[in-house]
């Protein structure tokens, strides 16, 4: 029996997928496409991570969508109200009806001779094995396993008698009210949990190995509410959104060019919402410059709130062995836990664990080169969202999907059908990841690299990535062909059918 045939499949229903189909629908509206989510719902990490407190670490003017304002007073926002936000975009834009839940993508294998990607689906609620057919094949998946979140070895841990809790799979209704909390780690998540839990707990702990870079921001923002009052909303949404992204790239570029500078105003700002005499150096002073890890952005200072006021405790050492009763630490001190959570992080993963094929070769990913970030060496019709490390992820999902609305269209215009990425001749290469944390580092060399220059190389910078995805060159570093044409340029050069 044939299978179902699509023009454009996306993998994924969170954040980035919705956007993709919405932009798809707007800019190409001739194009049928289907949206295949691995799980039961819309929203992916902000349906997935149900933690006290969880909420975004950027401003929802940028962690928006271009087409969508975000008109929430909240700038920085709850888990629930972006669930909300992305769910209403797929409602509003007919999104929803094009959702196949329950489809894990595990296999796409890409055929020249029809131009077309076979995509293999496995149904975890009916353990069906399902294939559909598409020219161009589109993920949306996002960047870590959803099955299990990152937790390191933790030494006697197996005589630990109490809680035990990753945030990835936080246990509905776990009562923290009147407990000792500890939590392990110093990431986003940590300095999220601890200030939310200590409301209730009798005490949280924050028991780090090394610190991270802290910084208070209000979590209304003045200018948003101001250009609200007087602007209509879509005016309102673009002028803060670019404020925004104008502050992020000029952090971003003094903590590169100056970043003993931005140190030291970090040290100062965290220290002036401590208590007087608090060790500053010691828990709030990483030994890396900013930036090459994120930094922690916390709502209105509430971290710093809970310990001043002693709700909470950051604990700068390293588990030596965990108690039947709570953690004793290397230093020797004992931290009594009724809860212990391992913040401990995300296990990377590649375009959702899925694997390809091109004209019967399987692609090693860790040896393609990302194509401005998006594409992949030797992939052909092929696309995927990895958004800002340092920015919103939203900014680039929004510029990959209208790159991709504009190579579709630019196919058809010109009465071709495929669009292939031909690796650069360099030796020059680097992550496609420039982060140096832990959970990057782990899986760094599983992934695709970039190149030395543009078209290879991410820029991190969004009105620079405009310029070159919105208005730039299409024809750049790809090459066109028609159905039947060879996927390598080897291939091609020697001279395979239709070159
Ligand atoms: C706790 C937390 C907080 C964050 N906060 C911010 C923030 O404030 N700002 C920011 O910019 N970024 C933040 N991020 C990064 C965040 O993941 C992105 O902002 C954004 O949610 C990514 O959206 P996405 O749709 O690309 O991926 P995801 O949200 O991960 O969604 C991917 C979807 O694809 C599905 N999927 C995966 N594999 C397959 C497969 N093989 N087949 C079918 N479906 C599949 C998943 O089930 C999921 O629904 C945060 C991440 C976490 C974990």
């Amino acid at each position: 029996m044939a299978s179902e045939h699509v023009d454009v499949l996306i993998v994924g229903a969170g954040l980035s997928g919705i956007g993709a189909a919405v932009h798809l629908g707007l800019r190409c509206p001739d194009k049928t496409y289907a949206v295949l989510e691995a799980r039961g719902a819309i929203g992916g990490t902000w349906d997935l991570f149900r933690y006290p407190g969880v909420r975004s670490d950027s401003d929802m003017y940028t962690l928006g969508y271009s087409f969508k304002p975000w008109t929430d007073p909240k700038a920085i926002a709850d888990g629930e109200s972006i669930r909300r936000y992305v769910r209403q975009t797929a409602r509003e834009y007919g999104v929803q009806e094009h959702i196949r839940f329950h489809h894990r993508v595990v296999r796409a294998e890409w055929d020249s001779a029809t131009a077309r990607w076979t995509v293999h689906a496995h149904r975890d609620d009916t353990g069906e094995d399902t294939t559909l057919t598409c020219a161009f094949l589109f993920t949306n998946s996002g960047y870590y396993r959803y099955d299990e979140g990152y937790t390191p070895p933790l030494p006697g841990v197996e005589r630990y008698a109490g809680t035990l809790v990753h945030p990835q799979h936080w246990p509905e209704g776990l009562d923290v009210t009147g407990k000792r909390v500890v939590v392990i780690g110093s990431g986003a998540t940590a300095v999220t949990l601890v200030p939310a839990m200590a409301d209730t707990a009798a005490h949280v702990t924050m028991l780090q190995r090394s610190p991270t870079y802290v910084i208070s921001l209000p979590s209304r923002d003045a200018f948003a509410d101001a250009a609200r009052r007087w602007l209509p909303p879509k005016a309102a949404y673009a002028v803060t959104r670019w404020k925004n992204v104008a502050l992020g790239v000029a952090n971003f570029q003094l903590s590169r060019r100056a970043p003993g500078l931005v140190k030291r105003f970090l040290r100062r700002a965290a220290k002036g919402r401590l208590p007087v005499g608090y060790d500053v150096d010691r828990h709030f002073s990483p030994r890396y410059d900013p930036w090459d890890q994120r930094l922690c952005v916390v709502p209105d200072g509430d971290l710093f709130t809970a310990l001043g006021e002693g709700r909470a405790t950051v604990v700068t050492d390293t588990v030596y062995t965990f108690t039947e009763h709570g953690i004793r630490l290397t230093s020797g001190e004992e931290l009594p836990a009724d809860i212990v959570v391992t913040a401990t992080g995300l296990n990377l993963l590649a375009l959702g664990g899925m694997t390809l094929a091109v004209d019967g070769a399987d692609v090693d990913l860790a040896s393609t080169i990302a194509y401005k970030g998006m594409m992949l060496s030797g992939v052909p019709n092929f696309a995927m969202t990895i958004g800002y490390t340092n920015a919103s992820w939203t900014l680039k999902a929004d510029l990959v999907a209208t790159y991709v609305c504009r190579l579709l269209r630019h196919l058809d215009e010109t009465g071709q059908q495929i669009v292939t990425p031909d690796a650069p001749d360099t030796d020059d290469l680097v992550p496609i990841i420039d982060l140096q944390s832990g959970y990057v580092l782990r899986a760094v060399d599983q992934l695709p690299k970039q190149g030395p220059r543009a078209p290879w190389r991410l820029h991190q910078n969004y009105p620079r990535d405009v310029r070159l995805m919105r208005h730039g060159p299409l024809t750049d570093g790809v090459r066109f062909a028609r159905a039947g044409a060879p996927a390598t340029a080897a291939a091609a050069t020697s001279g395979g059918p239709d070159a």
